[in-house]
């Protein structure tokens, strides 16, 4: 399940797909995959594909959903160095883009034009100043991972007091 959290919280920037196949790879980037509505739909598909396997729809929506935004959270509270700034969070509802006032997050460096080759972009990214802005974002999340992990441990503790608690009673018996 972490796994699949880790994919989905990747899938917004798939609309720089199109634009490498094309050789401009940020040419569609920041479209209507960084929206709430594009991440209802991709939590309700797998959810709804999940259900077969027999998971709960609900748990499995919201684990996707909340990995789906912290995605959106992300690139909210970084700057963006392009128009239009920031994400359409309300798309299909509203055009409207949205970013911070303040940027909270440092953001990666890349090519900000539109133009630029796979080449140019792929060299753009890969630096020292993205690995401190990656390191960043992950000293942010890392809490909010411990208490999850936390709440995990204790349910996972619950629930083995709840099975092996009354086998216990009928041995002392
Ligand atoms: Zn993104």
């Amino acid at each position: 399940m972490a796994l699949l959290c880790l994919v989905v919280a990747m899938v917004p920037d798939l609309d720089l797909v199109p634009g490498i196949l094309i050789g401009k790879p940020v040419f569609y980037h920041g479209s209507f995959t960084h929206s709430l509505g594009f991440a209802l739909v991709v939590s309700l598909s797998i959810a709804g594909i999940y259900r077969f396997k027999e998971r709960s729809f609900p748990i499995v929506f919201k684990l996707c959903f909340l990995a789906y935004f912290s995605h959106l959270v992300l690139d909210f509270l970084g700057p963006d160095g392009r128009p239009p700034y920031g994400i359409p969070l309300f798309w299909p509802l509203s055009q409207a883009y949205f970013i911070s006032p303040v940027p909270i997050l440092l953001g990666t460096h890349h090519v900000a034009a539109t133009s630029a080759s796979t080449s140019e972009f792929l060299r753009g990214i890969l630096n020292l100043y993205n690995l401190g802005a990656i390191a960043l974002e992950a000293l942010l999340i890392l809490p909010f991972a411990f208490l999850g992990k936390q709440s995990r441990t204790k349910k996972q503790l619950k629930s083995f007091v709840r099975r092996i608690g009354p086998q216990m009673e009928e041995r002392k018996t």
